[in-house]
């Protein structure tokens, strides 16, 4: 096996470094954490309008850092590997912040607001009476 060069090696690295470097993916990340968030959860999560959201979403999924997942209406879309949330992290350490600041945000919060299946698990479960 061939060894690889330093600069062919930092092209590399460099690839998912430079796709999830702006405030607005690391904010979108961190909304979907370690489960799964569908664009109107994003939207009430992080006070976006849903077209600005999509056109994040879109490229991180061109990157492959997220996989989506359609049910009923909504499609879910979540990390393909956790260690994102562990480069944030790191990133959070380097800037003199604590990991728990970081994991504080992560999968924790339930929007009253949000009418997401994540938010609001009672609404759906009334529709779904209806229906019989
Ligand atoms: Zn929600």
């Amino acid at each position: 096996m061939k060894k690889r060069t330093i600069p062919d090696l930092s092209k590399k690295l460099a690839v998912p470094l430079n796709a999830i470097a702006s405030p607005q993916r690391i904010a979108i990340l961190l909304a979907i954490g370690t489960g799964e968030a569908c664009v109107c959860h994003l939207e009430t999560a992080l006070g976006w309008r849903q077209a600005y959201i999509s056109q994040h979403l879109m490229a991180l999924r061109k990157a492959d850092i997220l996989q989506d997942r359609r049910e009923g209406r909504y499609v879910y879309y979540r990390l393909k590997n956790a260690s994102y949330l562990d480069l944030i992290t790191a990133s959070a350490t380097l800037n003199g912040l604590s990991s728990e600041a970081v994991s504080a945000v992560i999968n924790t919060q339930i929007y009253p607001a949000c009418e997401c299946p994540h938010c609001a698990p009672v609404l759906i479960s009334i529709e779904g009476l209806k229906a019989v």
